[in-house]
């Protein structure tokens, strides 16, 4: 039952047994344990969901965490340590310091994308902090949901697991907890947001949207194309921080259509479908949705570059689209999947303005080697990340905030910023009682505006 389930890891918590470090190490190093010993595994499970190639498993999760995790092992007690704050001198004789309390019982609610990374990646912070944690898989991918339900309780004390999908995350979000991180779409965001505001629980909600790349001719177009198939194509377009559309002056985005057909090939083969480093849809559902996002986009004149073979069920070949107005099908959506279109635009005051015209996008690329450029970027958009000369990378440095902001979400976490969000920044002031300076303060005030003043 699930109250039970959340009952017992309040428990676990009241107990005291989380707040140690040695606690809280002991976590860390069972969860690197958990992936060292069953990355085959879970490799496993992410090819029979998501079609994924052990390797990019391996890379974008599996490895993703454990890189984290020793990123966070190492430092985590530095960042929980109690911090000495200055006390100004009206106050003195005192001492002022802060220091980092666990939150409690932490939700980790995840999508079926990244299933692994997005399940255990929140959880690092929340063990590291002292807190213990539901984990809430997505149910479009039973085989890793199935997987980490079975395994976390092996390796893992104050740690559970619930399995299911909209019904169960019901039950789930009417149970009281102390912070949620939230990471899917924003129609559930709010589903969530809703549910939390009964208990004045706060949340991180790690969303997406349409994050731009603008592409300009002073930049090297051949390595551009390929880093952008790259950020594009992975996963089968179904990553959060996957560049959703290009934005590039007219003959810069008439030069890349040769080169990102290139870049394709060189990675996929002749035919994707074959490669084993190329991904599928999560459910026929999505596929149907990608689907008639490229072919409303064909229909409004848009026209295809490479790409657009379909199995009307998994499989959509990585597809780059020409010739796509803003007022595009593929424009009016994050289209999470394998389609790329190329936005021809006069320059970048249009881009920005373009940016400025949708949600906060969860991040802003640029391959530019104009400083100005970048500049007018930086200034004059807002984004969750900028990033410059690649896509999705600002992931792999774990001393960078991850989140997004606006309609890409709130709030952040990885390495020292999972600790912080699911952390309270506690003051703590002692004042000895001689000598007694406050006496100064109390009354009869007579005259002690003026001595102030
Ligand atoms: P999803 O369908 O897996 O949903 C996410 C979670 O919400 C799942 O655990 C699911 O069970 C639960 N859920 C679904 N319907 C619900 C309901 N009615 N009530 C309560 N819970 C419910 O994922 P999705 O929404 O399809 O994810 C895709 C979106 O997630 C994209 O917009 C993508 O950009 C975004 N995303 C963001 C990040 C990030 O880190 N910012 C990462 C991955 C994906």
């Amino acid at each position: 039952m699930i109250p039970d389930v959340v009952a017992d890891l309040r428990a676990t918590f009241d107990s005291g047994r989380t707040k140690p470090f040695t606690w809280r190490e002991a976590q860390l190093e069972g969860l690197d344990r958990l992936l060292a010993e069953n990355g085959a595994e879970l490799e496993a499970a992410l090819a029979a969901d998501l079609g994924k190639s052990a390797t990019e498993a391996y890379l974008t999760e599996i490895g993703f965490l454990r890189t984290e995790l020793a990123h966070v092992r190492a430092r985590f007690r530095r960042w929980l340590a109690p911090q000495r704050v200055p006390v100004p001198l009206s106050l003195r004789p005192a001492r002022a310091s802060i220091i980092r309390e666990p939150l409690g019982v932490v939700l980790v609610i995840a999508p079926w994308n990244y299933p692994v990374q997005l399940t255990f990646g929140p959880l690092i912070g929340a063990l590291a902090a002292g807190n213990t944690a539901l984990l809430k898989p997505s149910e479009l991918t039973p085989t890793v949901s199935a997987t980490i339900a079975r395994l976390v309780p092996r390796y893992l004390d104050g740690v559970a697991v619930v399995e299911g999908g909209p019904e169960e995350t019901g039950e789930v979000l009417a149970q009281r907890f102390d912070h949620i991180v939230y990471t899917g779409g924003s129609r559930v965001a709010r589903i969530v947001m809703r549910a939390a505001a009964e208990h004045l629980t706060p949340v991180t909600l790690e969303l997406g949207g349409k994050s731009p790349a603008w592409v300009d001719g002073t930049t090297d177009l051949r390595t551009a194309a390929r880093r952008l198939a790259w950020g594009k194509f992975l996963n089968a377009g179904q990553t959060c921080v996957a560049p959703d559309y290009v934005l590039a002056p007219p003959d810069v985005a008439r030069r890349l259509e040769p080169l990102l057909a290139e870049a394709v090939a060189d990675m996929y083969g002749p035919d994707p479908r074959n490669s084993p480093d190329y991904g599928r849809i999560i459910s026929a559902h999505h596929h149907a949705r990608v689907v008639e996002l490229l072919e409303g986009s064909v229909a409004a004149g848009a026209r295809v570059v490479t790409g657009g073979e379909h199995d009307g069920e998994a499989y959509l070949a990585p597809t780059v689209l020409a010739d796509v107005g803003l007022d595009s099908p593929a424009m009016a959506e994050e289209i999470f999947g394998p389609v790329l279109p190329l936005v021809a635009v006069d320059g970048i005051a249009e881009a920005v303005a373009v940016i400025r015209a949708g949600e906060k996008p969860l991040a802003l690329y640029a391959f530019t080697e104009d400083a100005r450029t970048r500049r007018t970027l930086l200034r004059e958009t807002s984004s969750g990340a900028v990033v410059f000369g690649a896509p999705a990378v600002h992931l792999a440095v774990p001393s960078l905030p991850f989140g997004g902001v606006g309609g890409s979400g709130m709030g952040s976490y990885h390495g020292e910023h999972s600790v912080r969000t699911l952390s309270h920044p506690k003051p703590v002031l002692r004042k000895p009682s001689s000598p007694d300076t406050l006496a100064l303060i109390r009354p009869p005030f007579t005259g002690l505006k003026e001595r102030l003043a």
